[in-house]
């Protein structure tokens, strides 16, 4: 399955990516993953990506692709990859296409994570990041079992400098501006499944699950 999990950041698909990808066996490839190993392993790449990351701009194209297009060319992705967090928009969704095209496979679901504004920055504001695995925790709605520390790995949770509310507006704003004729392309290219994520964790991992076990219409229209 090669699945592409897209919506605005803080709509809570990274960590429904990570949930899918652990039950269905299928890697999670987290562009801001590997864009912060990256920025801490202070590669070429890492060091033009922080200057942007810290003004909560968006990571140019070409750094990004590279990176991501770099993993799931790997044997690592060889059976498939959720993809969270790329591509953000339609130059990127091309290269990915024409990439997998060269390789004779194609993305086979695109699930589309929705929430209202509000919402948003609630689960924004309120989110700490382990320094060395990267595992997302919340404050108030999923906090560690020890306050700033991973339950995970037991390092040090962090708050990313781009995770306040008035970066994380602009950050919204940008999204929205790259990402409508995303939305459009894939309608007409490939199978999207929307996920409306207002409601709670429990909820959305049913509605994905549901969509993940559907045919696909490939399939339906093959019967
Ligand atoms: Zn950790």
């Amino acid at each position: 399955m090669r699945l592409v999990f897209l919506g605005p950041p803080g709509v809570g698909k990274g960590t429904q990516a990570e949930d899918i990808s652990l039950k269905e066996d299928i890697p999670h490839i987290s562009s801001g993953n590997l864009l912060r190993e990256d920025v801490e392993a202070k590669t070429e790449i890492g060091l033009k990506a922080k200057a942007y990351i810290e003004k909560g701009l968006l990571v140019p194209d070409e750094l990004v692709v590279k990176i991501v297009v770099g993993k799931i060319t790997t044997e690592y992705c060889k059976n498939g990859f959720i993809l969270d967090g790329f591509p953000r928009n339609l130059s990127q969704a091309k290269i990915l296409d024409e990439t997998l095209n060269e390789l004779g496979e194609k993305i086979d679901k695109v699930f589309y994570f929705t929430a209202t504004e509000d919402i948003i920055i609630k689960r924004l504001a309120g989110r700490r990041i382990c320094k060395s695995c990267g595992a997302n925790y919340h404050e108030t709605f999923m906090p560690p079992a020890k306050i700033m520390v991973c339950d995970k790995c037991g390092s040090e949770l962090y708050q990313r400098k781009d995770d306040n509310p008035k970066t994380i507006s602009e950050r919204l704003r940008v999204y929205r501006e790259q990402t409508e004729e995303l939305i459009d392309y894939y309608k007409n290219n490939s199978e999207l499944a929307e996920i409306n994520c207002n409601g709670n964790i429990s909820e959305i991992h049913k509605k994905i699950f549901k969509e993940f076990h559907s045919q696909s219409r490939d399939e339906r229209e093959m019967e």
